[in-house]
């Protein structure tokens, strides 16, 4: 950083002498940054009173005990959180792991609930915090992988929100290169150094094996969805799961207007992450009326579910009174329509989503 400010400086000044250095700042710049990674890591709105914790590891193996216990030591090593470890089996904030494929959990990695107690004041006595065993061994994860993604856990549970697609930060938004980052420990500093407002509202952060986001991952999100498919919602059922897999999910019923991939007509069910009561960051739960675009695929079990949720989800771009009277446009394919994804607000014609 501060090569780069004499740098700039040395523009105004010296500019033959600022092209040689220019070149050697790109060399290095290339080497040592990637573009697109927010310094401080964004927050995420919940975090308990004070930058020290203590949480119970409900993990069985040694070998995920030792997973969390790294992530725990290695924030405590930056020392701008202390995480402490406790014998109580009752500790309100606590790491766990589970095995599941279904529902929310589908091609999850994983998980952490914000704010599932609270004191007076708002902030946040009790979180819990996942890793998906199913999914880390599906996609090969190294056990040092692990523990950076139980950093990345970890790391909601204090506070930070995710830094962007491609950051070079543990807060990534589908980490499992990056260790903790600088701007990793200045986002954990903002928000305990700071005197910003809370929110009591419960939040669950939910890690995906791949990364959809960006207007590239499109691309990938439409070759590796079993089916897309346009259409209006009928029916949402919540399913809020307190147990201590913690799953939370909601039941969607689609009337499919048009198949834009696969063979699937009529009606269909599938899963979307989150409930009418517990937000999913960067996603919006379906509303019954809603016209959507989503890409699906079938987990183990057998159940439909959205890809990376909001990343799958694209709400059409007429409000809902203009959606009741355009449906027979949406149904028989009167032109192409906008769609946004909710998960960045991005804007996609119905054409380029197939
Ligand atoms: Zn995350």
């Amino acid at each position: 950083m501060k090569e780069k400010n004499f740098l700039w400086s040395g523009k105004k000044v010296v500019s033959g002498f600022f092209i040689t250095i220019a070149f050697l700042m790109s060399l290095v710049t290339a080497q040592t940054t990637l573009a697109d990674t927010d310094d401080p890591t964004p927050a995420n709105g919940s975090h308990y009173q004070y930058n020290e914790a203590s949480y119970y590891d409900k993990s069985t193996s040694s070998y995920y005990h030792g997973v969390w216990t790294d992530a725990k030591d290695a924030w405590n090593n930056t020392g701008a959180f202390t995480w402490n470890e406790d014998i109580d089996p009752n500790c309100l904030t606590f790491t766990s792991s589970v095995s599941e494929n279904t529902g929310a959990w589908a091609d999850a990695t994983g998980m952490t609930w914000n704010n599932v107690t609270v004191d007076n004041m708002g902030n946040q006595t009790g979180a819990k915090i996942y890793l998906n065993r199913y999914n880390l061994k599906k996609y090969g994860y190294s056990k040092q992988e692990r523990t950076y993604v139980a950093e990345h856990e970890l790391g909601h549970a204090m506070g930070l929100g995710h830094n962007e697609e491609g950051s070079e930060s543990v807060m990534n938004p589908a980490n499992r290169d990056y260790p903790i980052e600088t701007c990793d420990i200045d986002g954990v500093n903002a928000i305990y150094n700071s005197q910003s407002s809370l929110s009591s509202s419960s939040t669950v952060d939910i890690e995906y094996a791949k990364d959809y986001s960006g207007k590239n991952g499109v691309d990938t999100l439409k070759n590796d969805a079993q089916d897309i498919l346009m259409g209006t919602i009928t029916n949402s059922v919540p399913h809020t799961s307190d147990s201590e897999d913690g799953n939370t999910y909601t039941t969607q019923t689609l009337k499919i207007s048009k198949s834009l991939k696969g063979n699937i007509t009529g009606q269909i069910d599938f899963n979307q992450a989150g409930s009418d009561s517990v937000k999913v960051e960067n996603s919006q739960l379906l509303e019954r009326g809603d016209s959507v675009i989503v890409m699906l695929n079938k987990d183990d079990a057998g159940n439909y579910y959205v890809i990376d949720d909001g990343q799958g989800i694209f709400l059409s771009q007429l409000s809902n009174n203009q959606v009741n009277n355009n449906l027979n446009d949406l149904k028989t394919d009167g032109g192409p329509s906008g769609f946004i994804r909710v998960s960045d607000q991005s804007s996609y014609m119905e054409n380029t989503l197939q």
